[in-house]
């Protein structure tokens, strides 16, 4: 059911609003909002006057400048897609597969037509499930396409042997967006699980129940989702690299969890091999008693419940609102979004590289691939220097620090070779086969690197992905085409915009190498000790000041920053602005104080930081952040940082006293 990849990919939208495009001009810096002192709050100081006439529309859950959030990228996929379903496109090519998709998505008359006849013949197949071993027969061969419920299998690098692809399984099986979810006893929360019951109930009676069997058939599988919840390792937990690795033979598995049949399982799966990264135990220990103890007929129940869901989005109306109804619920979005964009995202889903191909001829330039390299290497030299001025490390693990630092590879913009799409077969008149053709695609492409070595040059998101990433399995920073725009970076704009916008995100992804979790991964990406033990420990008190320091930020009522969650985040905010800042003073500029616009270049610098994570949500919406999110909300994003670093005193003049000072034995300085 997976609604939470889902939730992030769809609906954390963003953007410059409804209106055009943010362009950052060599001396536009508009919106300051002078009642505010940006020593009391700077992201309010640069953004109040943005933030309290933003509208969020009623389709949306929220509005702002912030990565993969961002409206009007999503606006220029799907003017590709309008124009690409309409051109005259040669049989198998992209631009036919992508056309013929999005329009088969845009046939609403069909797809109402058909119902959920699509479904019906696994639904069938669910019904005639007899024993144990019918029933993981189901759930790993419906695994392949995607149709997942309480198995997540999947191929990608060993961590101990960063150059080797091998099979992992993870915890999964639950439908909110995790485990806290079933134990949380607040308004909010329980205003979720009663959503989630009633989603159950509806998707039943969609498909033939009468309104008491749904109910009781709901109250199952959220049962059963509860058990399975409760063996889950909460988000803090997921976050300690060597406790989620547990690779073991397959025979052992076999013998530890004799009612999952493994050997079976993988079988069904197409994977062969004879060992497997169990990444979280203790899930797949409880899920191997309850195949016992829950009765087969409550099995079933819970696999309906699981393949309607899955396929929600892709059946007729009715099952599109249910889905929306619970989604309303946790995220706060009044109304639902149009077709043409949910289809625009449907098609960046399951085929991303083709459409991103497209996008990178109409919209990315070599120019700016350039210039964001320069920037990046300037980032890097930045970061070695406070390498070498540190206080608290030795010589020996300095040297190993720069090793790492300069072994980093960078990506920019696009990959080398695109993905294959010959296999995916795209019917203008049939969405549903569309999707689950594209989904078996992707699931033989993971497969078909089993126990084969890694491809360094593959990129895990598309070109058209408004974000950038860390990948510490292959010691990478990756900065997708699209991120190379306003407000983050700017061709024309001076060089304080563009180190405080995409500098400070570089910065960021730098410093991932040595978070809290990137510190576990050595130059060639393997989990591996480069610390001595002194050093080590020294470096995990200043992360647990991160921690007790972000703990401390209110949000919402009373809820605040997980500090321990967010902690390789707001370590990575804190060392990118400071790292950005570095590399801006070797620039022209950055040895100047002439002012522009009537700021200082400095003033510029972090005025730039403050622009880019603008952002307003919907309440609803930043609950589920704060949960979920390995980020602090954007304004912790902004002053979080910024009352750590002193180059931002000296430019606003902040004194004792101020909201934004922090005396300075308690300000984090950890690269
Ligand atoms: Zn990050």
């Amino acid at each position: 059911m997976n609604k939470i990849p889902f939730l992030f990919a769809v609906l954390l939208w963003l953007a410059g609003c409804q209106s055009k495009p943010e362009t950052v001009a060599k001396s536009d810096i508009q919106g300051i909002d002078s009642s505010i002192k940006p020593e009391n709050n700077f992201f309010m100081y640069v953004n109040r006057i943005w933030y309290d006439t933003a509208q969020i529309p009623p389709s949306q859950s929220g509005v702002g400048a912030y990565m993969f959030m961002n409206f009007p990228q999503r606006l220029r996929l799907q003017g590709i897609l309008d124009s690409v379903s309409k051109a005259n496109n040669t049989a198998g090519s992209i631009e036919q597969k992508l056309g013929d998709f999005y329009a088969s998505g845009m046939d609403t008359t069909t797809i109402n037509q058909r119902s959920f006849d699509p479904i019906k013949p696994l639904l069938t197949r669910i019904d005639s499930i007899s024993n144990l071993t019918s029933l993981m027969k189901f759930v790993a061969t419906e695994a392949r396409l995607n149709n997942t419920s309480f198995l997540a299998f999947g191929v990608g690098p060993d961590n101990k042997n960063s150059k080797l692809n091998i099979a992992h399984i993870y915890q999964t099986g639950i439908g909110l967006p995790e485990r806290d979810y079933y134990f949380r006893t607040d308004a909010p929360s329980v205003a979720i699980q009663q959503a989630y019951k009633l989603y159950l109930a509806r998707l039943f009676q969609l498909t033939g129940s009468d309104s008491a069997t749904a109910s009781k058939d709901a109250g199952i599988v959220y049962n059963i989702d509860k058990q399975l919840a409760g063996s889950h390792r909460t988000n803090i937990e997921l976050r300690d690299v060597n406790a989620n690795y547990n690779k073991m033979s397959v025979t052992t598995l076999e013998k530890k969890q004799p009612n999952i049949g493994w050997q079976h399982v993988l079988n069904d799966l197409g994977a062969k091999t004879d060992s497997i990264d169990v990444a979280q135990p203790s899930y797949y220990d409880k899920l191997n008693t309850a195949l016992k103890s829950i009765p087969i007929s409550e099995w079933k129940i819970y696999l309906k419940a699981y393949t309607i869901s899955n396929y929600a989005d892709e059946l007729s109306q009715p099952f599109v609102d249910a889905s929306f109804e619970l989604n309303k619920v946790i995220t706060g979005q009044a109304v639902q979004k149009t077709r043409g964009e949910k289809m625009a995202s449907s098609v960046d889903r399951q085929l991303g590289w083709a459409l991103g191909q497209l996008y990178v001829k109409k919209y990315f330039t070599e120019d700016a691939k350039k210039r964001v390299l320069d920037l990046v290497n300037n980032l890097q030299k930045a970061l070695a220097a406070r390498v070498d001025k540190l206080d608290w490390m030795s010589d020996s693990t300095k040297q190993k620090a720069k090793e790492k630092l300069f072994a980093i590879t960078k990506k920019i913009g696009y990959p080398d070779k695109w993905r294959d799409y010959s296999n995916v077969v795209i019917v203008k008149d049939k969405y549903f086969e569309n999707v689950v053709s594209a989904s078996s695609n992707n699931y033989l492409f993971q497969l078909a690197k089993l126990n084969k070595p890694v491809d360094r040059s593959e990129w895990l998101t598309t070109p058209s992905t408004v974000t950038a990433y860390n990948n510490p399995n292959a010691n990478e920073i990756v900065f997708p085409a699209a991120i190379l725009q306003p407000p983050y970076f700017d061709n024309n704009a001076d060089d304080a915009l563009n180190y405080g916008g995409i500098g400070m995100v570089i910065g960021h992804e730098i410093t991932h190498t040595f978070d809290d979790q990137g510190a576990q991964f050595d130059k060639d990406g393997n989990v591996k000790n480069w610390w001595t033990k002194d050093d080590y420990a020294k470096f995990k008190a200043k992360t647990q000041n991160v921690i007790d320091l972000y703990n401390t930020f209110v949000v919402l009522d009373t809820v605040h920053v997980k500090g321990a969650m967010t902690v390789g985040e707001n370590a990575a905010d804190v060392g990118g602005v400071s790292i950005a800042y570095d590399a801006f003073k070797l620039t022209k500029e950055g040895q100047d104080s002439t002012k522009i616009g009537g700021y200082t270049p400095d003033q510029r610098f972090f005025i730039s930081v403050a622009r880019i994570w603008r952002v307003k949500m919907k309440n609803e919406f930043l609950r589920l952040w704060i949960n979920n999110n390995p980020h602090s909300p954007p304004m912790w994003r902004v002053n979080g940082p910024l009352m750590n670093n002193p180059h931002f005193y000296d430019a606003f003049n902040v004194k004792q006293g101020d909201s934004m000072y922090l005396p300075e034995e308690k300000r984090i300085h950890i690269w």
